[in-house]
């Protein structure tokens, strides 16, 4: 399909580079593509950034049905700009229409998109240590109708934001917060595991009752017995015990995070055991008293390796590693960043 180039005639200024923050700011470009029932997906195009005429009775304004991605491009040393595993959000992003409901789309066109938006847009990509260009595409449905059925309309965008370094002055060890009454998303047959607006919707009121106690981000059980470990905030999550590597298994409550997917691959060429599995909040505390629990860390697009210096469920507080960034989280973020930015070579086939 050919994709079509309009370009504005009010190019925005640039921002500063040293102080970009997270997702204020937006390039002078968006990527759009319609959906009709009986045409498909067509009119793929690159048009100026502004705003998406909607009508009020739009079932994703009502219904919430929508499914977004996030990713980045990072410009390198000599001046190239870079995507980590964008296929594999294009994938994901895939994964998130079918369980909407959503038609499917094709992901070379995705890709293709992608690429001419970011081209257009390349003096976007800042270049300033760890900053990057943040990626959002996501898709709407657009039919004007408030019966509660898979629309018949729907809007695919892409949005491009400069970001900031999430950490500045080198990762910092962060204190979560153990949630035992909301839920994050059902278990099995419910929506965690695709990329939604709704579980996001869900998640507010304990991440503000998080950081009303002093803690960053909200670690989220699962529904029914609110017992196993599932992800912090939007990052999965990782744990050493006693020499073992456990992630929680993948149990159709949990993002499938593309970074907990390098992760794993990482540390098995590494020749590290890392095992997929149930892990209740009981077993990481009885670990933690006997001195077994040696890091935590979660992995995500936005900070890559976030890592966990302090849990608190209840009344029970239990500090990681003294506070400190554990010894694999730090090669993990160095590795994983050095990859992402162009400053080794990528041994995996993730860049593209
Ligand atoms: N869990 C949730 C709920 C998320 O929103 C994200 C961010 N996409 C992740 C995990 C991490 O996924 P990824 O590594 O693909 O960014």
């Amino acid at each position: 399909m050919e994709i079509k180039v309009t370009l504005t005639d009010h190019p925005k200024q640039k921002p500063d580079e040293n102080n970009l923050g997270f997702g204020h700011i937006f390039t002078d470009h968006m990527f759009l593509m319609d959906y009709d029932d009986g045409q498909g997906w067509h009119d793929p195009r690159v048009v100026p950034y502004g705003p998406i005429p909607m009508d009020p009775a739009c079932s994703c304004l009502h219904y919430a049905q929508e499914v977004f991605e996030g990713m980045k491009a990072y410009r390198t040393a000599d001046g190239k700009i870079q995507f980590f595993r964008p296929g594999q959000n294009f994938k994901r992003l895939n994964t998130s229409c079918e369980r909407l409901v959503i038609p499917k789309m094709d992901e070379e066109l995705l890709m293709e998109g992608l690429k001419r938006l970011v081209t257009i847009e390349k003096d976007w990509v800042p270049s300033a240590p760890d900053t990057s260009l943040y990626i959002r595409p996501f898709i709407v449905a657009t039919q004007a109708v408030l019966g509660v059925h898979p629309s018949a309309h729907y809007v695919y965008c892409v949005i491009l934001s400069p970001s900031g370094a999430y950490y500045a002055g080198g990762i910092d060890p962060v204190k979560i917060y153990v949630e035992t009454k909301y839920v994050r998303a059902a278990s099995q047959g419910g929506m965690g595991a695709y990329k939604t607006g709704g579980n996001y919707a869900a998640s507010l009121i304990a991440q503000e009752e998080a950081e009303r106690q002093g803690y960053s981000q909200v670690l989220w059980l699962d529904a029914v017995e609110r017992k196993y470990v599932e992800e912090v905030g939007s990052m999965n999550v990782f744990f050493k015990i006693d020499g073992e590597i456990v992630t929680p298994e993948l149990d159709g409550s949990i993002l499938p995070g593309i970074t907990r997917k390098s992760v794993i691959q990482l540390l098995r060429s590494w020749g590290m055991n890392v095992s997929e599995r149930k892990l209740s909040i009981d077993e990481l505390e009885s670990a933690a008293k006997a001195g077994k629990l040696e890091e935590a860390w979660g992995t995500g697009t936005a900070a890559v390796i976030s890592p966990i210096g302090e849990l608190k469920c209840g009344d029970t507080v239990t500090v990681i590693n003294e506070g400190r960034i554990g010894e694999i989280s730090q090669k993990l973020y160095d590795t994983i960043t050095d990859i992402q930015w162009g400053r080794i070579p990528d041994p995996f086939g993730w860049i593209t």
